[in-house]
């Protein structure tokens, strides 16, 4: 297969320590897409294994001509792994699915049928699902039920990966921090008309779940963090990538400008507040101030860096630095955290009035912040990933040592 001869499908598979998945997985892909009878190319992500998944890839592909493998140098998550199966994909449709055996190829054919229906997406609804009862399938019943209001996209289940693309849709989802649990709300954005079948789930035989509890928590921050995305503007314009100008995008044109001059405006607030800080006007209009700022430091950035086509290492070292932090959770932290904060001390204000607008300050800054870590996030997770691709093993029998990251 070469870059002439595209393959009509890319089934992307995310694997992390699934040594023991990985061959039984291709060989009911390669019979699923041998039976469809069309081109089809399979890529498998080494989320930066430690177990053997890598070596049993490779030696899979010796004899595999429709296996292609990309490792990363280090784990980094799968949305990331994802994302970059995404990147390499060559098909004009995409299949996502788990590499641990749970979705099963089989739903492959269904899933393309839905998809011709006339979807962009199609997602998998795992009606039985064989998980845990109180640490997974309770809190995933109350997930997609917030998430279906928060983001109007309601969909039974925004957690099972088995979902099939049309390419140039997904292509120009940006996906970063943990993303992927929100695939169909931001799929929303660049206008994908989407849909859901029944599909079958086994359970989990070899290996173990890569996920605890933890993840309850960081779903919700999440959410908080992508109803902020939403709510307080539109999205830095996605479709610029292909040099359009559509009518949206001149609303967010000025929408920028909009927020540029408020954030000019703000800016000597911010600093005669800072000299008058405990005057509780000034020091309000100096967060304000501040918020303001950040938010127009953070659309200025997010839409300059989206109109030019640079890659991460040719830009500054403190771009890269900002950026890469961004992207990452400690800032994108911010903004749910201090939504929480915020809530908590209007509350506290009827019980201790004297003491409760620091809380909220602090809560409206932090959201500001949040926000900013957000829009940078957004808006560059297509050219700063949160990954090193190591080795790239693609189905035209090349090895490819790749370097495309900073550290
Ligand atoms: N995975 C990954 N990187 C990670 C964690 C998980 O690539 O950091 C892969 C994992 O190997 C599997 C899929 O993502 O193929 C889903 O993970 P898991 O089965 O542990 O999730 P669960 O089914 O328990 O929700
Ligand atoms: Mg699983």
């Amino acid at each position: 297969m070469n870059a002439t001869h595209k393959p009509y499908l890319s089934i992307v598979v995310p694997v992390y320590n699934e040594e023991d998945n990985v061959k039984p997985l291709y060989d009911k892909i390669r019979n699923v897409c041998e039976e469809i009878g069309e081109s089809f190319e399979v890529l498998f992500v080494d989320d930066g294994s430690s177990d053997s998944t890598f070596d049993m890839l490779s030696e899979l592909r010796d004899t595999e001509p429709n296996l292609a493998v990309i490792r990363f140098q280090k784990n980094a998550g799968q949305t990331s792994a994802m994302a970059a199966g995404f990147e390499y994909a060559q098909g004009e449709i995409i299949i996502s699915m788990d590499g641990d055996l749970q979705n099963d190829p089989a739903d492959i054919p269904k899933l393309l049928e839905k998809l011709n229906d006339g979807y962009d997406l199609v997602c998998g609804w795992r009606k039985e699902r064989h998980d845990k009862f109180w640490s997974r399938r309770v809190p995933s019943v109350i997930a997609n039920w917030i998430i279906g209001i928060v983001t109007g996209v309601a969909i039974h289940d925004n957690g099972c990966s088995l979902k099939a693309y049309r390419s140039e849709m997904i292509k120009q989802v940006p996906l970063y921090g943990e993303m992927h649990r929100f695939i169909p709300a931001m799929s929303t954005i660049v206008g994908a008309r989407i849909s859901e079948i029944v599909v079958t789930h086994h359970p989990r035989q070899f290996g173990t779940s890569k996920y605890g509890l933890g993840r309850i928590w960081r779903v919700f921050l999440d959410i908080l963090a992508f109803k902020i995305l939403l709510s307080v503007f539109a999205l830095p314009s996605i479709q610029n990538e292909q040099g359009t100008n559509t009518s949206s995008n001149k609303h967010l044109t000025y929408k920028y400008n909009v927020f540029r001059v408020a954030a000019f405006l703000c800016l000597p607030f911010l600093i005669i507040g800072f000299f008058l800080i405990n005057i509780s006007i000034i020091s309000a209009l100096c967060i304000i101030g501040i918020g303001f700022s950040l938010i127009g430091v953070g659309m200025l950035t997010g839409a300059s860096l989206s109109k030019t086509h640079r890659e991460a290492a040719d830009l500054g070292r403190f771009a890269q630095f900002f950026i890469y932090q961004c992207s990452r959770r400690p800032i994108r932290l911010f903004g749910p955290i201090s939504i929480v904060i915020t809530i908590l001390s209007c509350f506290s204000y009827f019980i201790l009035p004297n003491i409760a607008p620091f809380p909220l300050y602090i809560g409206i800054i932090g959201f500001h912040i949040g926000l900013f870590g957000e829009v940078i996030s957004y808006a560059n997770a297509k050219k700063v990933n949160d990954y090193t691709v190591e080795i790239f093993l693609n189905t035209r029998n090349e090895v490819m040592n790749l370097d495309n990251n900073i550290q």
